[in-house]
């Protein structure tokens, strides 16, 4: 569950999506009208599946979450969301058991085990999408940290005074290099900067429009490309020094014009890093847009010597 989509997958043991469904969070009904739109999609996705072959249902948020007690405990950019005990809800919904856990974190076991992170024992995922997450793996396990909330990459501050971030500080990762900040900047700078082809999307251009636009060779989107690989770098700089990993890899919504940031991120890890770290490399995550709903099914899916 997101803050915009809920999207729900009948996963199998090797990690394929058997079915797949998605629709807009409701986000103004609250906890109750998600649990509702929860049952019902999986109530369409599992039609296919006897109920005696679903091991268990696996459910990724938004945190900051206790996937231990299975309550989330407060989703800043969602109405409603204070310490609500999702799992006891679904469990009840869906009859079957469910496990919790935070987004970037599932997403990051996903591609462990069926992605860019197979068979690396020390990786950080990182999310770019509305916002910024991910999730730690070091020395092969999963990074906890106290109440299991390690690893919010995104409200690392890279900027001082920098712009607003929703966690209330300023200059945070996820507020300088999310898509949706790099979809506002656009917003900014195509008013001004004329014959830029992100003008005729006015105020409704997004991180998309300007991979689309640097792809075509327009100035600005260009340059925003710049900029955004150039704050991804820094913190992924930080990462690498923190976490000494055997890569970085990258998903999320974002991630769809890796290959136009890439050349920057890779030369800020260049230029910015300790020489001991700047081989370590920076890749695409694999499973794409599954990611979180693969890393969710393998909370429950029977493992296969992996903590
Ligand atoms: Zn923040």
């Amino acid at each position: 569950m997101g803050g915009t989509q809920i999207r729900v997958a009948l996963v199998n043991g090797q990690g394929a999506v058997l079915a797949r469904t998605a629709t807009a969070t409701d986000a103004a009904g609250g906890p109750r009208a998600v649990v509702r739109q929860i049952r019902q999609l999986f109530a369409e996705v599992s039609r296919g599946a006897g109920p005696a072959s679903l091991a268990g249902v696996g459910v990724c948020m938004p945190g900051p979450l206790d996937s231990e007690a299975g309550v989330v405990l407060g989703i800043p950019t969602l109405p409603g969301w204070v310490d609500i005990p999702i799992v006891a809800w679904l469990r009840e919904a869906l009859d079957l058991p469910v496990t919790l856990e935070n987004d970037g974190v599932a997403a990051a076991i996903g591609e462990w085990r069926f992605g860019a992170g197979r068979g690396l024992s020390d990786f950080v995922y990182v999310t770019v999408s509305t916002g910024i997450g991910g999730g730690v793996i070091a020395d092969g396990r999963v990074l906890r940290g106290r109440r299991r909330l390690a690893a919010h990459l995104g409200h690392m501050t890279i900027l001082a005074q920098g712009a607003p971030c929703s966690c209330g500080n300023r200059g945070c990762w996820e507020a300088q290099a999310s898509g949706s900040a790099l979809g506002e900047l656009a917003r900014r700078l195509a008013a001004e900067v004329p014959g830029s082809d992100l003008l005729r999307h006015g105020p409704a251009v997004t991180a998309r429009h300007v991979m689309e636009a640097a792809r075509a060779g327009d100035a600005l989107g260009l340059q925003l490309v710049a900029r955004e690989a150039e704050f991804l770098g820094m913190g992924i700089v930080n990462l690498l020094h923190l976490f000494s990993p055997q890569a970085v890899v990258i998903g999320g919504g974002v991630s769809n014009g890796f290959d136009l940031l890439h050349p920057g991120i890779e030369a800020h890890v260049r230029a910015c890093a300790l020489p001991a770290f700047c081989a370590v490399p920076v890749v695409a995550a694999q499973l794409g847009q599954n990611s979180g709903v693969v890393g969710a099914a393998c909370l429950v899916l029977p493992r296969s010597g992996k903590p």
